[in-house]
């Protein structure tokens, strides 16, 4: 079991201040892999002093030396890109070939982003030339950066490299249940050269250490992502101090296809919008409006495809599926959920849809150990729910695996209807191989981003 007990505070790996030991479990196997801490307010009172402290010289630096770290950051982060797939593999039980070309791979392109944006930024503005009017865009402060598990190194670097790009310092606090991808990009950060206290890290959970690092006073700007119910809890802390705060919260995303669709490319695409990442997804497509002349061909072939995968019980030496790469939909082993807690609060929404009457197609279960391979993991059938109620919390809540519920419709409007019936508004998805009615039922899908497609390649 790894020793990840320390914080990355002003530049080295400190002790915790008082000892919080955490284990990082292997969701495949439900073994622990490593031990952190979870801070406790006097970390955080440490983390964010040296983040106000290098705010001080780091806010005033060139943007050349900034993209000069940018790029050796960039660099070492590529070289060591197996090591981080094989970490975020470890912490989230994602299959190798999906941590190394996604997981990884969005990180890796986030900070090259990132990297062109600065070097195309221009921090000075001339407003008005006649009257001497100049807009100067400058560094937030201390920024607080808090992430949840389920895309753990994309999100971390969405949030460190423009913080850090911008001239702000930061206090990242990564999710406790996969922490060691953020810990692992420390040492990029602390091997790239980054001054002392410009990135600091605190491993910890929501109640002590996300509280500590939301109310304390010297934040100037917290970007959250994680589930809705947490972004409330963070705006409420922040409301009596006026901090800026950016949310990135949950979804309940509608896959719509109308007849027309091709049947493999419906499937293909139903499949990967639930079951990606063990449904894990902010934008997973868990619910799927189908038109109803359609329904029967696609939901006896889907069972088919579903009841066939195998879970993948072994994450790290998974084989490689080569060419069978994300693009096309990698769907074709069933991911592991990432804790306990999360399998449970799964399993609850199946428990509370058996006892309301919802039909099952397939799934709804654990699966048993001969069929995963081995004792251990948190795992569940691929699960599909069909004519559920617009009001069941299967429709209306996020549920967060690998579970899909289905409603249908027969005519535009009633598509439209479907597709907005949720509170959540995060992505959608209308399939036709008729562009012009894909494009038409898009525009009034109230969601932030709507794909209209034919084939299901946006
Ligand atoms: P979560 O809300 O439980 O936790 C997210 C982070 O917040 C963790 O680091 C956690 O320790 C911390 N936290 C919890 N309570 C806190 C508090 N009171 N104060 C400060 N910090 C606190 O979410 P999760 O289970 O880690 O992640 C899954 C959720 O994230 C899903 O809802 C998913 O949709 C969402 N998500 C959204 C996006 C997006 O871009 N919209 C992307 C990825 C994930």
């Amino acid at each position: 079991m790894q020793n990840k007990k320390n914080f990355y505070i002003n530049g080295e790996w400190v002790s915790p201040l008082e000892p919080r030991p955490f284990q990082v479990i292997n969701p495949a196997t439900e073994e622990p892999c490593a031990e952190i801490s979870l801070g406790k307010k006097k970390d955080i009172d440490a983390a964010v002093l040296s983040a106000k402290k290098a705010f001080e010289t780091w806010s005033f630096t060139s943007k050349d030396e900034r993209l000069d770290l940018l790029e050796k950051l960039y660099e070492i982060y590529k070289k060591n890109w197996d090591e981080m797939s094989k970490t975020i593999s470890l912490e989230m039980g994602a299959p190798i070939d999906f941590a190394t070309q996604l997981q990884t791979g969005t990180g890796a392109s986030h900070i090259k982003s990132f990297k062109n944006i600065l070097n195309d930024f221009k921090f000075e503005k001339i407003l008005n030339e006649e009257k001497n009017q100049t807009v100067l865009y400058e560094p937030k402060g201390v920024c607080a950066l808090i992430t949840p598990w389920n895309w753990p190194i994309n999100q971390v670097t969405l949030k460190v490299v423009p913080a850090l790009a911008a001239g702000c310092t930061v206090v990242l606090k990564p999710s406790e249940i996969a922490p060691l991808s953020s810990m692992l990009l420390a040492e990029m950060i602390h091997e790239a050269g980054f001054p002392k206290g410009v990135f600091n890290l605190v491993n910890g959970d929501g109640a002590v250490t996300g509280e500590a690092l939301t109310s304390h006073p010297d934040i100037d700007m917290i970007s959250f992502t994680g589930s809705s119910l947490t972004g409330s809890k963070i705006m409420e802390a922040c409301a009596p101090k006026l901090s800026q705060v950016a949310l990135e919260l949950g979804g309940k995303s509608a896959l719509v296809i109308f007849d027309d669709t091709d049947l493999d490319k419906a499937v293909e695409t139903t499949m990967k919008g639930f079951l990606t990442n063990g449904g894990q997804i902010c934008t997973a497509h868990t619910r799927l409006v189908v038109q109803d002349s359609f329904k029967a061909p696609l939901l006896n072939k889907l069972k088919e495809e579903l009841e066939k995968l195998p879970f993948c019980n072994d994450p790290i030496t998974e084989k490689d599926r080569g060419d069978r790469a994300w693009e096309d939909g990698m769907t074709d082993v069933v991911q592991p959920i990432v804790c306990e807690s999360q399998h449970k609060k799964v399993l609850r929404f199946l428990d509370e849809a058996k006892s309301a009457g919802v039909e099952f197609l397939t799934g709804g279960n654990v699966p048993d150990a001969e069929t995963v391979g081995n004792a251990g993991g948190y795992f569940i059938q691929p699960t599909v729910l069909v004519n559920v109620e617009r009001d069941a919390d299967v429709w209306q809540k996020e549920v967060f695996g690998p579970v899909l519920s289905v409603r249908t419709f027969s005519t535009e409007q009633e598509a439209v209807l479907e597709a907005n019936s949720t509170a959540f508004g995060l992505a959608s998805t209308v399939m036709s191989s008729d562009p012009a009615k894909a494009m038409r039922v898009a525009n009034r899908i109230r969601a932030g981003a709507v794909y209209a497609t034919s084939n299901g390649e946006g």
